[in-house]
């Protein structure tokens, strides 16, 4: 078996009362919903290439050693956390009994949750506020995970208690009164050798981010957990659709996409929104802006052109119920689930 060569730390456990068959078909079935390579696998050992680095299972006496790789500590974490909580999902007994060979910082701050402060905010036409925060280890915050959550307490609590790391490796978040808000955002911009990158708030309604956003002053501590989430599609062809909440991911995805890339763009956005918010694309991309007060809907318009260019990679992240309608016309038509990205970004309560 050959694990990537830049996949150098790893950490090794030994799931016992499960099956290695049904692990296997697990991995397996993850694999390919995912597309995920494969890079063993045999009557005794599989083992799976994910996001952040590699899963490998081995049948033993004892019971399947697991060993996770990755390239970096934050990765590691991810990597390990990932199986905890699939774990539960079957398991609860299992995910709660791992034991990892590396888990020193049990109690401590998980590896991915960073503090940073606030360098300067400010306002990006009428609909958005751009955030610059300054922080150290940044380095996992590349194309390949362009998200993150900005981590909130409630508003006037004194006593703030943050996420720690359980026994099993997983991330242990406050619960009742001292639940922190986590919602999920963009790295718009980053610089690395300076440490500093900036997030653009959709201004919205009851937004605790947006209370946030509008009152908090250059130099005030702030927490966020990541990076995670999608990164930029390796395409040269895409079709995006996006609202007011994927325009900064859009707007990322564009100016970093190959030069010749061709595509379209579809925005849906209120007109404050789409009068200020700049996305510059590829030559051989168009953008189109849509009013949302005309009551278009961006599902119906992705079906339709999906339908026009199948070949083309498909990004797709608005509100959920839009969000999910496409998905469901994606799958029924036969779509590759490893040639799009549909997500929902917000939903309404
Ligand atoms: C992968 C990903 C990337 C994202 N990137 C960004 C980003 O870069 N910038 C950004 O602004 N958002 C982004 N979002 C969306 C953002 O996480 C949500 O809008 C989130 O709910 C905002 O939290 P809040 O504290 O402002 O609102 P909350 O306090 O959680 O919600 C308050 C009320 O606002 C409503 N609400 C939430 N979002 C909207 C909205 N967009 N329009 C109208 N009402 C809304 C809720 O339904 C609720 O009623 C992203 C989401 C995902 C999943």
């Amino acid at each position: 078996m050959t694990v990537h060569p830049n996949f150098a730390l790893q950490a090794e456990t030994t799931l016992r009362h499960l099956n290695f068959d049904a692990m296997k078909m697990v991995m397996l079935h993850q694999a390919q919903e995912y597309d995920l390579p494969i890079i063993e696998n045999n009557d005794t050992c599989v083992c799976i290439q994910m996001n952040h680095g590699c899963l490998r299972f081995k049948n033993a006496a004892d019971g399947i050693r697991t060993t996770a790789f990755a390239a970096q500590q934050d990765w590691l974490f991810m990597l390990k956390e990932g199986l905890v909580w699939q774990l539960e999902q079957f398991s609860p007994d299992t995910a709660a009994q791992v034991r990892w060979s590396d888990v020193d910082k049990a109690g401590g701050l998980p590896p991915n949750f960073h503090f940073a402060t606030v360098q300067s905010v400010r306002w990006i036409g009428a609909s958005f506020i751009r955030v610059r925060i300054k922080a150290k280890g940044l380095s996992s915050f590349q194309d390949d995970a362009i998200h993150f959550r900005i981590v909130l307490p409630p508003a006037d609590l004194g006593d703030v208690e943050w996420p720690h790391v359980s026994e099993n490796g997983s991330t242990v978040w406050p619960t009742g009164a001292k639940t922190l808000h986590k919602p999920v955002y963009t790295t718009r911009w980053i610089d690395h050798a300076q440490g500093v990158m900036d997030f653009d708030v959709f201004v919205h309604e009851g937004g605790r981010v947006t209370d946030w956003a509008s009152s908090v002053a250059p130099g005030a501590q702030v927490a966020f957990v990541g990076p995670g989430g999608g990164g930029i599609p390796k395409t040269d062809r895409i079709l995006m659709f996006a609202d007011e909440t994927a325009l900064p991911a859009t707007a990322r995805i564009m100016e970093t996409l190959p030069a010749d890339t061709n595509g379209h763009v579809t925005v849906l956005a209120s007109h404050e929104a789409y009068c200020s918010y700049a996305i510059t694309a590829p030559a051989g991309v168009s953008v189109s802006w849509l009013d949302r007060e005309t009551g278009h809907s961006l599902a119906d318009i992705a079906i339709e052109m999906r339908d026009r260019f199948p070949e083309h990679y498909v990004w797709f992240a608005c509100e959920k119920a839009d969000a999910r309608r496409f998905r469901t016309a994606y799958k029924a038509k036969g779509g590759d689930p490893a040639n799009a990205y549909i997500a929902a970004y917000w939903s309404r309560r």
